[in-house]
């Protein structure tokens, strides 16, 4: 079989088991409006994007999310298929990232007086972040990464890590993290966006980690990706490659906060990786205590808006844009 024709079979068997959205899970809303729908359906045939062909704003938070999400085994079978360790392993900008994940991290024991003996890494790739954790924190180190050929990868060039990565979703690792934990720190690795159920996410989080521990979340702000890289075809393309939700920093925080974590503080990541959309690392402490900010709210929506308006001048037939990506189609 051929890869198109294995893309179709995965892509069939994605419909066949993709679950509809109806509740927004930031906010439990169930009023949604389309997005740039025009756009959205050009870009889903040039790119193969397999969670329909529309994507849906919560009127209420503003998180924007594909109508169809792919359950957990899907995307791992999409990533076996598709994504792999790149020719010569690790680059740069990994490296960098590494670094900078490492570097919030051992601030965070500065700053708070706080000793952790075990760290946890949810999409960890190829390991880098958990090797620095491991020599420079001296702290026992944990990982799940969904690509098999990366785990692989990670174990033979970094002995130590054997055994200690689950080549796995996060949803469907909930035995490991509960065998192993508790961790005082979690690093979520630009992974929150594709994780299908996040609110399952975040009940695994709140098991495994330590009463006071820290999460870093590693991952894009939209409105941030908007303003960073309006109107440029790679930043269009960037945004649908199986993603499930895009969340704004006001709708990540509120996520998050209103599931017993305080928001401590942000620290942008783009500068240092150099590359084009912006990473966000947002670090959460656990606190137990849900709390539900009407104004954070409101801040969410007011960016959902924005994004949703800026959908639709991008989805105009006169929008540069849009003409850059018609001539493909
Ligand atoms: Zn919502």
């Amino acid at each position: 079989m051929d890869f198109i024709d294995r893309y179709k079979k995965l892509h069939s068997n994605f419909l066949e088991h993709s679950i509809e959205i109806n509740t927004c899970p930031v906010c439990q809303s169930k009023d949604f409006i389309d997005i740039a729908k025009q756009l959205i359906r050009l870009l889903s045939y040039l790119i193969y994007y397999p969670n329909g062909d529309i994507l849906r704003l919560c009127l209420c938070c503003g998180t924007v999310m594909a109508n169809r999400i792919y359950p957990p085994q899907y995307y791992f079978q999409y990533l076996q298929m598709f994504y792999g360790v790149r020719p010569g392993g690790r680059d740069e900008v990994l490296e960098k990232k590494a670094r900078i994940r490492k570097d919030i991290a051992t601030d965070l024991t500065k700053n708070f007086s706080f000793a952790p003996a075990a760290v946890l890494e949810v999409s960890c790739y190829d390991g880098s972040t958990l090797d620095l954790l491991a020599k420079d924190m001296k702290v026992d180190v944990w990982g799940v990464e969904p690509t098999l050929s990366a785990v692989d990868y990670a174990e033979k060039i970094y002995p130590h890590l054997k055994g200690k990565i689950l080549g796995s979703t996060f949803e469907d690792s909930r035995d490991f993290c509960s065998a192993n934990s508790p961790f005082d720190i979690i690093i979520l690795s630009y992974c929150f966006r594709q994780i299908s159920n996040p609110l399952l996410a975040l009940e695994i989080i709140l098991e495994s980690l330590s009463d006071g521990g820290f999460v870093l979340v590693d991952e894009g702000d939209l409105l941030d990706d908007f303003l960073s890289a309006f109107d440029s075809e790679y930043f269009i393309r960037s945004l649908y490659q199986q993603k499930n939700y895009y969340y704004s920093l006001q709708s990540l925080i509120y996520l998050f906060e209103s599931h017993g974590f305080e928001f401590i503080r942000s620290v942008r990541i783009q500068e240092a990786t150099g590359v084009k959309l912006t990473y966000r690392g947002l670090v959460f402490r656990k606190t137990g205590v849900e709390r539900k900010d009407s104004e954070r709210l409101r801040l969410a929506n007011y960016t959902g808006q924005v994004i949703a308006a800026a959908f639709e001048e991008l989805a105009k037939p006169d929008a540069r844009i849009f003409k850059s990506l018609q001539k493909y189609s």
